[in-house]
């Protein structure tokens, strides 16, 4: 299924900003990862959903959601474009439907997964603090909800 065209400058404008936003967070998890000294591999295709950032050997993965492609729940980014209402719905529910799948599937294979949300990772020092947590962490990490 492929995005329709967005013929509304106003609305091209939001989803490259929304783009954006998604690469500056995986630049500052990649920066947050280099400063703690861990090896990492990034858009892992070989993984389930690809994660953003993973070593296979460590058993660890991290996903970094845009708000709005990966529609984080309760999130004002996460925001459901006007026109071809139905077709945005039926996509934001796939792909969440695929993210949960793909982190079930990592989970099960003994990985440590992080989620890390654009509109969350304003604070360094917290992802940073969550993310070593992760990383050193020998059990699995199982947050309560995929929306934190
Ligand atoms: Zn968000």
């Amino acid at each position: 299924m492929k995005a329709p065209t967005p013929r509304d400058p106003k609305r091209s404008a939001l989803m490259s900003r929304v783009r954006q936003r998604g690469t500056a967070t995986e630049l500052e998890v990649a920066v947050i990862l280099r400063n703690l000294g861990y090896a990492y591999r990034l858009n892992v295709k070989s993984l389930p959903g690809s994660p953003d950032f993973a070593n296979r050997k460590r058993k660890w993965a991290i996903f970094v959601n845009g708000c709005f492609w990966h529609h984080h729940s309760g999130c004002r980014q996460a925001t459901i474009p006007k026109t071809n209402k139905r077709f945005w719905r039926d996509k934001f529910l796939t792909n969440r439907q695929r993210d949960a799948k793909a982190i079930r599937t990592l989970r099960s294979a003994g990985f440590r997964v992080a989620i890390v949300w654009a509109c969350k990772a304003k604070d360094d020092l917290t992802l940073t603090n969550r993310l070593s947590k992760l990383l050193e962490s020998r059990r699995i990490y199982v947050p309560k909800t995929i929306d934190h």
